[in-house]
């Protein structure tokens, strides 16, 4: 079971709430048991698991990562998008979330966050449902 999300990012550092969709398509799977793998196939971009209540959370954590890795700072990428690069490594690829009784078991705090390091972008994002 395997799907894609079409992400439209509006700015150059634009973290998506996408927890209603991951959750959607585990809807369609109709799998109850197992694991929601969700990744980004992009080296300018990330995924990460935190607080969807506050949003000044998500905005601690953009003006944080932008302070610790400015967008100019020397580097020797000649494409001009380093710091997206590195902030990709940072944050990470993928998550896994495990499934039971048809449900993410997510924290009641957490939701599932798409971050564009390098937009406005066209992106996707898979999504990999493993029963067991
Ligand atoms: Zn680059």
């Amino acid at each position: 079971m395997l799907k894609y999300i079409d992400i439209y990012s509006e700015k150059r550092t634009h973290f998506i709430d996408i927890t209603d969709e991951i959750k959607e398509i585990l809807d369609e799977s109709n799998i109850k048991e197992g694991i929601c793998y969700v990744y980004v196939p992009h080296t300018t971009a990330g995924i990460f698991i935190n607080e969807n209540a506050d949003p000044d959370v998500k905005w601690d954590i953009e003006n944080t990562l932008e302070k610790l890795i400015p967008w100019e700072n020397n580097y020797q990428h000649a494409e001009g998008n380093a710091a997206a690069h590195i902030k990709s490594v940072i944050v990470g690829s993928s998550v896994s979330i495990p499934v039971s009784k048809g449900k993410l078991l997510l924290g009641t705090w957490q939701g599932i966050f798409f971050a564009e390091f390098d937009g406005p972008r066209t992106r996707k994002v898979i999504v990999k449902i493993i029963e067991g």
